[in-house]
């Protein structure tokens, strides 16, 4: 298997301008094993997408099984998904002849990239980053964006309060899968996975499920933690 690129992340502030321009080379869309997350208001959009294009697909759960493996992103064993990839060269499910099939729900991190967001210090709610990594050369030349532009086409108002509320409940998660005994990690497991990703209605707006779906999670997992 090919090496994992390395990835410097530089930060950045929204007046500045950077060289951009995607010459829909595809590059970034391949060698992505493990990479590319999937986040809960990413699987719920992507279901609501591709149930619109009659691809067999009515919920959540379709997504995930279909297009997404799982996989543990602390020693706690707190789940996360990922986008599942396909070839030698570990090509994103999604990548048809270098396009990107579900380009209208396609994950927060691939709208937002070559930038990433992350959470925002000295009374911010986000900072944001350039990345540099082995694709820059495709892509670092030919024009120019205002970060500030990019970040409103591509970081809605809706993925604001996604993520400030998800910065909020992942440490109080994390605190109290610390605590709990380690018998009881696989139900806490399986409860994440539930609240986060499996509970969601398509029909409903998605930012009032999450925020009683998070009120419920830890509810239940306080009572998997012994209390301090
Ligand atoms: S590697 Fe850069 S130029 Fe190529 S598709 Fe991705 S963003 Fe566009
Ligand atoms: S979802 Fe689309 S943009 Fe993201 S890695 Fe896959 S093909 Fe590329």
């Amino acid at each position: 298997m090919e090496e994992q690129s390395k990835t410097l992340a530089v930060s950045v502030r929204a007046k500045e301008f950077v060289s951009y321009h995607c010459s829909c080379c595809g590059h970034c869309c391949r060698h992505i094993e493990n990479c590319v997350m999937v986040e809960s208001l990413d699987a719920y959009r992507m279901a609501k997408h591709l149930r619109n294009q009659h691809c067999g697909i009515s919920s959540t759960d379709d997504v995930l099984l279909r297009y997404c493996e799982p996989m543990p992103l602390t020693d706690e064993g707190y789940p996360i998904y990922v986008l599942k990839t396909v070839g030698a060269d570990a090509t994103c499910i999604f990548l048809r002849e270098n396009q990107c099939s579900i380009y209208a729900a396609r994950p927060r991190t691939c709208r937002l990239y070559p930038f990433s967001v992350g959470p925002g210090e000295r009374g911010r709610d986000f900072e944001y980053c350039l990345c540099f990594d082995d694709n820059q050369q495709h892509h670092f030349n030919g024009g120019k964006v205002l970060v500030k532009d990019w970040l409103y086409h591509n970081f809605p108002k809706e993925d604001k309060e996604f993520l400030k509320q998800q910065y909020l409940v992942i440490p109080e998660i994390g605190r109290l899968m610390h605590r709990m005994p380690e018998e009881m990690r696989q139900a806490a497991v399986f409860k994440i996975l539930f609240y986060h990703y499996y509970h969601f209605e398509l029909d409903q707006p998605f930012l009032p499920q999450y925020e009683q779906n998070n009120r419920s999670l830890l509810n239940e997992l306080r009572k998997l933690a012994p209390s301090e």
